[in-house]
């Protein structure tokens, strides 16, 4: 154990214990009042764009669901489980019944017509997160080299445009696109299955449906966006580093006392080399950074 580690972990079993009431204490992402600096601005970018994106994906989504879509799924549910009739339901399937249910009926979502509008803006989320990562590395080298300035707007503009014809991206907005649809087709599921188990009405149930698809804080969404965007930065940053013919980097986490243990050993174990080096986000929620020292050579016009 590093001193490092050592205060991350203390910190983390005291913020636990002050927060033991939330049930989100797992869940937290960063305390940005523990970071300072650079590193402090760096999170507050990171969480401002996955705000950003996360409303702008979630806009787009909630306009693809469709009332009639959604009492359609609702009745079909009804009619397997048995809920449609007088006699006594058949319980003992009602939970993949609605989740077969969830599926299907958003599964049909990449037919509509709306489904590239959301496709396009996941894909900008991603690189949005791939831009800030790139602008993450150099601003880490930087502060290691002690160079000061730079304009991290310019940096990301730069970034930004760098990967405009990158085609990857539209296959990784596929991937993440479809991990959305199969959280909330978990979700979706188990609000069915309770809405049933309860006793539910047909109004109560389709009621409880959208909401769990088009509540504002549309869990799905906003999870798998947050979990793309700090994915598509913690690989901005490492390709990077190898194209600067960086050879060893360092992980480094958010270090602000909610860091999990999987992380914090995995910083503990740095510096690794660059082509050994863990694929992080460990995790969704995951605020680990790969560090190293760069050549700003090919960066001069991102400082002031
Ligand atoms: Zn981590």
């Amino acid at each position: 154990m590093t001193e490092r580690v050592r205060a991350a972990c203390t910190a983390a079993v005291q913020t636990a214990i002050e927060h033991a009431d939330d049930p989100r204490i797992l869940e937290v992402t960063i305390d940005l009042g523990k970071l300072e600096g650079m590193w402090a601005l760096l999170f507050q970018r990171r969480e401002e764009q996955q705000a950003k994106h996360t409303r702008l994906v979630a806009d787009v989504w909630r306009q693809l669901i469709d009332r009639d879509s959604v009492v359609a799924m609702v009745d079909r549910f009804r009619q397997r489980v048995g809920l449609a009739e007088a006699q006594d339901p058949d319980k003992s399937n009602t939970a993949t019944e609605a989740l077969a249910a969830a599926k299907a009926m958003l599964h049909a979502l990449a037919d509509l017509t709306g489904w590239t509008t959301l496709r396009a803006a996941i894909r900008e989320a991603i690189a949005a997160g791939r831009a800030e990562g790139m602008v993450n590395a150099v601003a880490i080298g930087a502060e290691r080299a002690g160079r000061i300035g730079l304009d991290w707007n310019i940096a990301f503009n730069d970034a930004y445009q760098s990967l405009e014809r990158l085609d990857e991206l539209w296959g990784n907005a596929d991937g993440w696109l479809g991990r959305t649809i199969d959280r909330a087709a978990g979700d979706l599921g188990r609000a069915l299955a309770n809405a049933a188990e309860s006793g539910a009405s047909r109004d109560e149930m389709i009621n409880a449906a959208m909401d769990v698809l088009t509540s504002s804080d549309a869990d799905a969404v906003a999870f798998v966006v947050d979990w793309a965007m700090t994915t598509a930065a913690d690989e901005g940053a490492l390709s990077l580093y190898r194209s600067e013919g960086v050879l060893q980097v360092d992980v480094i986490s958010a270090g602000d006392g909610i860091v999990c243990s999987a992380c914090l050993d995995v910083e503990a174990s740095s510096p690794w080399d660059i082509l050994d080096a863990p694929p992080i986000p460990l995790h969704p929620i995951c605020r680990c950074c790969y560090a190293a020292d760069v050549s700003l050579a090919h960066f001069a016009a991102w400082f002031a």
